[in-house]
């Protein structure tokens, strides 16, 4: 851990495909919708998913009944966080770029096992 390296100097972001971003350190990650939506750091939707319920998510032969997660908005807040307005509404969570580097899909960043 040398150094903060989490500061974005380039940020794409698509309501339909999802958010790029190129950090300081030259690592490059792709967020697609779905990926942000179930890693929303507000409050709200933390507290969802440590609710008890039990097997509400099962392993169904047809994900393609799931429903998709879609943004009608997004814009940075400040130099630090993005902000993401969903299209059913829900806005308060602000993904910090530390939170979204923690959230980086890719292989790499990935807690591996
Ligand atoms: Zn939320
Ligand atoms: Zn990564």
């Amino acid at each position: 851990m040398a150094g903060k390296n989490t500061d974005p100097t380039h940020i794409d972001i698509s309501l339909s495909q999802g958010v790029d971003i190129t950090w300081g350190d030259g690592h490059k990650s792709h967020y697609p919708l779905d990926h942000l939506r179930q890693n929303c750091p507000c409050a709200s939707c933390r507290s969802e998913e440590h609710s008890s319920q039990p097997s509400s998510q099962p392993a169904s032969a047809l994900p393609m009944f799931k429903p998709t997660a879609r943004l009608t908005n997004a814009e940075t807040v400040g130099r630090y966080a993005v902000r993401f307005l969903w299209t059913d509404g829900h806005s308060t969570g602000l993904y910090s770029f530390d939170h979204l580097r923690e959230i980086c899909p890719c292989p790499e960043c990935a807690p591996s096992g």
